[in-house]
């Protein structure tokens, strides 16, 4: 009884905040008393979400998504590092486009591997929430939902919505395009051991599937700097590893 009377002088309470956020400058005394009561209510707040996200963790569906996740009204970020997995999607509005600074240092890669003779191609940048929307139904409806999930992110979840994500390949080979067969060649191996250099990782290695959500994509790279790129390549980790994150 008691938390039921807690829950309706909350309601009233956010109530009256909404009408002093919406109303006229003669409110400021009630806005003054409200505003005491924010940060208590903040504390509850918080405390529910903690205990929510530990009750959801656990329930993931076959794709590896959690199951009746509420979309996210903020981004994820860890140390500055936006984060962008099947744990942590997006809002629908979030659209940043493509990052300049990954752009610029995509550039110098790529003025870098003309002295090797290698000319990348970045065939897939930024996507928008929409484009990854038509993109993963086509999937799903080519391939079923169940192997659509292995490599192609639902809508939210998309890495290239950050616009830090960059699919690389040979410009003289577009055949090889979002292929695995990229990986192969020596431009792909190439591209592999001087990505981070650049501040690119691959984001998708082989045998990391279990901690990324992903199936291996040679030519999938995320733009994280100069710094953090080197730990992670020299380490052999991931961006979930080095964050300590969940995938
Ligand atoms: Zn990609």
């Amino acid at each position: 009884m008691k938390c039921s009377k807690r829950s309706l002088s909350l309601v009233a309470l956010t109530a009256t905040m909404l009408l002093a956020a919406c109303g006229d400058e003669d409110a400021t005394t009630e806005k003054q008393t409200s505003s005491q009561e924010t940060s208590k209510q903040q504390v509850e707040k918080q405390k529910t979400e903690v205990t929510t996200e530990k009750k959801v963790e656990e329930k993931r569906d076959a794709g590896g998504y959690i199951i009746d996740q509420k979309p996210a009204t903020e981004v994820k970020k860890v140390n500055g590092i936006v984060i962008a997995n099947k744990r942590y999607p997006m809002p629908g509005d979030y659209a940043p486009g493509e990052s300049k600074e990954a752009r610029t240092a995509f550039e110098k890669l790529n003025a870098f591997a003309k002295k090797s003779g290698y000319t990348f191609n970045a065939f897939s940048t930024y996507r928008s929430y929409e484009r990854q929307t038509v993109l993963y139904e086509n999937y799903k409806a080519k391939d079923g939902q169940k192997a659509a999930d292995r490599y192609s992110a639902r809508p939210g979840f998309s890495e290239h919505q950050t616009g830090l994500a960059f699919d690389i390949g040979d410009a003289n080979v577009p055949n090889d395009f979002a292929s695995n067969r990229f990986g192969e060649t020596e431009a792909g191996k190439w591209l592999a051991e001087n990505a981070h250099k650049y501040g690119f990782i691959m984001r998708y290695p082989n045998d990391k599937e279990d901690v990324t959500g992903y199936m291996y994509e040679s030519w999938h790279f995320r733009y994280v700097g100069v710094d953090i790129a080197t730990k992670i390549y020299n380490d052999g980790s991931t961006l979930e590893e080095y964050l300590g994150m969940e995938g």
